[in-house]
């Protein structure tokens, strides 16, 4: 077994290369970060993150989008990540959450819940996503302006982890939105230090664009890392107005699967604005142990959902 120490620039011994598409059976594949909204408002919302972004999305926004691209790309369960930006939203967006896991079995969709720095009665609201069996939050601090280091922030994540709930948060940069960043590494420390949450997941591999500093600060702390929007090509509605972002080479991802474990890597896309079958695809060929695959693809996903 390789071992590894925190921080180390890593190798990658041959003998551990094992592409997933000689496996003969396929590995169910579990996607922790992905993104619907209601049918009514699915085409406005994916039309402005899109025009913000400057990225093309993969469907439509809407649940059914969703189930169609996870049939042509294999995914088995889908897990929505609800952004509150309404501070007296966040009931409803949890009761609608509770609608889509109604019909999981037939979807294979599954939605966290979510909730605002500013929603009152916190406590409530967090009591209702765990009787809702939601299982968890999202957090974007960039979404809503507030530093993921905020005390609104923090009594929210001690209470949603004081109950058991799942912490995704957004971390560094937000395509779409530009800096300051609501979620550096640096706070993510802070709060890793003061609050201990049992279960945070940072998507974007710990923070989009910040990865150098990622491995530097935080490969021995206790979080995840879900691999949303860090591998792969660039889609740009318009090339000429692109922007000079970067997304993580096979090398550095497999450095960071293996400086924090392949027991912290949550297989994620951020769907619609990834390809699951690309992501798969391209995780598949790396020179990542069949092990090491089934921990990012599905075991760590059901480890925390409790499947
Ligand atoms: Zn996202």
């Amino acid at each position: 077994m390789l071992k590894s120490k925190f921080g180390n620039k890593l190798f990658i011994s041959p003998e551990q290369t094992v592409q997933y598409h000689d496996k003969k059976e396929k590995m169910k594949i579990i996607d922790f970060h992905t993104h619907t909204f209601p049918d009514r408002i699915a085409e406005g919302a994916i039309a402005n993150l899109s025009a913000a972004s400057n990225t093309v999305p993969f469907s439509d926004g809407t649940v059914s989008g969703l189930e169609k691209c996870m049939k042509e790309d294999g995914v088995d369960l889908s897990v929505v990540l609800p952004v509150v930006t309404n501070p007296v939203k966040a009931q409803n967006i949890n009761h609608s959450a509770a609608e889509i896991n109604k019909k999981t079995d037939e979807t294979g969709i599954f939605s966290l819940g979510g909730i605002h720095p500013d929603t009152p009665d916190y406590k409530a609201v967090l009591d209702e996503v765990k009787a809702l069996g939601l299982k968890g939050i999202k957090l974007h601090p960039d979404y809503v302006k507030v530093g993921f280091n905020d005390i609104r922030m923090k009594r929210i994540m001690a209470y949603a982890s004081e109950i058991g709930l799942i912490i995704v948060t957004h971390a560094g940069l937000d395509i779409g939105l530009y800096p300051p960043v609501f979620c550096t590494v640096d706070q993510i420390l802070e709060v890793v230090r003061e609050v201990q949450p049992e279960k945070l997941v940072l998507a974007h591999m710990g923070g989009w664009q910040l990865w150098d500093e990622v491995v530097e600060k935080l490969a021995d702390k206790k979080v995840y890392l879900d691999t949303a929007f860090s591998i792969g090509d660039f889609h740009w509605v318009k090339e000429e107005e692109k922007k000079d972002f970067r997304m993580l080479t096979d090398d550095e991802f497999v450095n960071m699967v293996r400086v924090f474990g392949s027991g912290r890597i949550l297989f994620a896309t951020d769907s619609p604005w990834a390809s699951a079958g690309d992501y798969v695809a391209r995780i598949g060929k790396m020179p990542l142990t069949d092990e090491e695959k089934e921990d990012i693809f599905h075991r760590n996903a059901e480890r925390l959902l409790d499947l």
